[in-house]
């Protein structure tokens, strides 16, 4: 072998959900939102101009909507390339201690992948047999923690006070809570954030505002936190967030009566589709996200996910321990979940 070779840095990337190339196709693999963007985003898209100029580094307007929607200083809030962005940055940023970050076995399957890159020692802790995150598993010492909330794939939302609980144990590092899920029913950790300076919460735009293609992620925190996240972006690149983005993700935020119209309709379609799934024979956690994390009581996962793929419909599966079982369904438009159980009622009828 070349010595140089030697020197090459080997990493296992994170593997993204399917995006088939046919538009022939009923896509719940990969929690999108089934709606479009605000009419007024779309609408000021087709007037963006000045694309040969270098954008605001700071992405100011941005940032200002996002702060005035959420009650917080503009130095609280930190922008990046959707959340992936902003949580790697988080990750360089907060956690560099030689003790492992924390968090749960089954989660978003970037935060390992980070972890490595970044060469962060890291534990998990297993969810509990009803895919529950333990409180307890978080005290003592350690780097930092995160974890999402709800927590994916499970949709599992952890109530604010055991949030609480865990900020209460972990006063000497930073503790991140992802919430990429938390419009559709949840309760924030926002009020949280006057009381604790070592909080960094984390949103999207990907999931609950449409705008996945945007690529729009953003963090709240203390100024402290804020500043250095600012300074680690800056040592990268200054000009991040692209022109259009940083326009279209302020329109979205002035349309708040549409981001709750669209948000509701995805609630109300999830709470008939659970009880569809429950007359099917499937057991799940009860989700407060945009998808729900299903297990059938006799028909393997695998053999499902393979047979609704073969008629365009695409879930999501996942072949790790634990969690093999389990077809991931993100909710679409009532259309698209009626196509769905009429195909689940079919082959589970010839499955048996
Ligand atoms: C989708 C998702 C993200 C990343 O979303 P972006 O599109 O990068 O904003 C982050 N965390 C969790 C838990 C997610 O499901």
């Amino acid at each position: 072998m070349k010595a140089w070779k030697n020197n090459i840095r080997s990493v296992v990337p994170y593997v993204p959900g399917e995006q088939p190339k046919s538009s022939n196709t009923i896509k719940l693999n990969t929690n999108e939102n089934p709606y479009p963007p605000s009419p007024k985003v779309m609408e000021l898209c087709s007037r963006i101009d000045d694309l040969r100029l270098y954008p605001d580094p700071e992405a100011g307007k941005l940032v200002e909507a996002l702060a005035a929607y959420k009650g917080l200083d503009r130095n609280q809030v930190f922008v990046g390339v959707g959340s992936d962005d902003v949580l790697a940055m988080a990750f360089l940023t907060f956690f560099n201690s030689d003790r492992p970050i924390l968090f749960p076995d089954i989660t978003y399957s970037f935060y390992d992948v980070w972890a490595e890159l970044f060469r962060i020692p890291y534990e998990t802790r297993p969810l509990d047999d009803n895919f529950f995150i333990r409180k307890e598993d978080y005290y003592g010492e350690n780097g930092g923690v995160i974890f999402p909330n709800p927590n994916a794939p499970t949709g599992v939302l952890m109530p604010l006070s055991e949030i609480c609980d865990i900020l209460d144990h972990n006063q000497d590092v930073i503790v991140i809570v992802d919430e990429a899920y938390i419009d559709f029913g949840g309760v924030s950790a926002l009020s949280l954030l006057s009381s604790y300076e070592n909080l960094l919460i984390v949103q999207t735009f990907s999931k609950s505002r449409s705008m996945a293609g945007m690529r729009i992620g953003y963090a709240m925190g203390s100024p402290e936190l804020i500043k250095a996240m600012n300074d680690v972006k800056y040592s990268f690149n200054s000009y991040t967030m692209n022109r259009p983005s940083i326009l279209l993700g302020a329109a979205s935020i002035e349309d708040e009566e549409y981001f709750q119209e669209t948000t509701q309709k995805i609630i109300h379609t999830r709470e008939w589709v659970k009880e569809e799934l429950r007359d099917l024979g499937f057991v799940f956690p009860d989700s407060a996200a945009n998808f729900i994390f299903a297990s059938h009581k006799t028909v393997p996962a695998k053999e499902i996910f393979e047979a609704a793929r073969a008629e365009n419909i695409y879930v999501r599966y996942f072949a790790r321990e634990r969690i093999d079982n389990y077809l991931r369904i993100t909710i679409g438009t009532d259309e698209e979940m009626k196509a769905l159980i009429d195909f689940l009622k079919r082959f589970l009828n010839s499955a048996r």
